[in-house]
């Protein structure tokens, strides 16, 4: 089976509806699918609807991923069969969103300040109805010329330490486990391979998150040097952590795609290993 438990929609990041979303996994041939946006489960009922419209058989999962601080490092921790009714948890992710929305408007008084007036209609036009995020300003950075490509836009002005970067009011890991939990979910610590930390930060990491009472980590992701797989693995091992996968896909581009380079060792358990809806998806394959 290809299991795919990391990936965007138009409610945050993601270029494509959860419509589209579902209809490229199914191209895909992703049998599971999650959709994790940013601080958000807004698009997982339209996910879910859509499916039983065209009665894929692809199994959807509800999924988020949270924005959390750790030590001064954006740390991403992803919540998966999650209740996306539970008004606690809804109301609980309402406070993120707010924190988003004032740090989009403290990075707009930035960019002004570093001479780019005017970006956050841009941005917001960008975001639409979804979460604000920063991919959203580095587009809107590419759209009004002060940069030439997304990259720039955070290595310029949106990036740790640059000219318009505002430090985060996040969560901790701890609040995300229980929102999470609470919710009736998994929490899983979003690639943890992609950080900039070292190899010593990263152990203490996921020490703190297994302390945290965290349930897995990705242990594979997109472009992850194999000498960091290995130790994933290892410290997965270690804090006796279920392991998640998942692309992290936002839109159609050369480097990510649905479905792709998902494979986890096997000496690790999988997340999934005892969820009902998969095996009832199982048994409807007839595999
Ligand atoms: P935020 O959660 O608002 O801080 O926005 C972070 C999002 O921006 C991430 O989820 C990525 O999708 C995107 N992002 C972060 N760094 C880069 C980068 N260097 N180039 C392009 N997109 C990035
Ligand atoms: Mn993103
Ligand atoms: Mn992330
Ligand atoms: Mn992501």
């Amino acid at each position: 089976m290809k299991i795919d438990l990391h990936c965007h929609s138009s409610y945050s990041d993601g270029r494509l509806t959860p419509q589209e979303l579902l209809d490229r996994a199914h191209n895909m041939q992703v049998d599971v699918l999650a959709l994790t946006d940013h601080d958000t489960v807004d698009g997982v009922q339209e996910l879910k609807d859509h499916q039983q419209q065209c009665k894929r058989k692809l199994a959807v999962i509800a999924g988020v991923e949270l924005s959390t601080s750790w030590h001064g490092f954006d740390i991403h921790i992803v919540g998966l069969n999650v209740d996306h009714n539970d008004p606690v948890f809804l109301s609980r992710l309402a406070q993120q969103s707010q924190s988003r929305q004032e740090r989009a408007l403290k990075i707009a008084n930035k960019l002004e300040k570093a001479g780019v007036p005017d970006v956050y209609e841009t941005a917001k036009s960008f975001a639409g109805v979804g979460q604000i995020t920063r991919a959203h300003f580095a587009r809107a950075l590419v759209k009004l010329n002060a940069v030439s490509s997304l990259e720039d836009a955070f290595k310029k002005y949106l990036g740790k330490g640059k000219k318009a970067h505002v430090k985060p009011e996040w969560i901790s890991i701890e609040e995300a486990v229980t929102w999470i939990q609470d919710a009736g979910g998994q929490a899983v610590l979003a690639h943890p391979g992609h950080y900039d930390m070292t190899a010593k930060w990263l152990r203490r990491l996921v020490a703190e998150f297994a302390l945290s009472g965290g349930d897995g980590i990705e242990a594979n992701h997109m472009h992850l040097a194999a000498s960091k797989r290995e130790l994933l693995v290892e410290l997965a091992i270690e804090h006796q952590l279920l392991a998640s996968t998942g692309s992290d896909f936002h839109y159609p581009s050369r480097w990510t795609e649905l479905g792709k380079s998902l494979a986890i060792s096997e000496r690790l358990t999988p997340v999934w290993h005892d969820w009902k809806n998969l095996s009832e998806l199982n048994n409807r394959i007839g595999n």
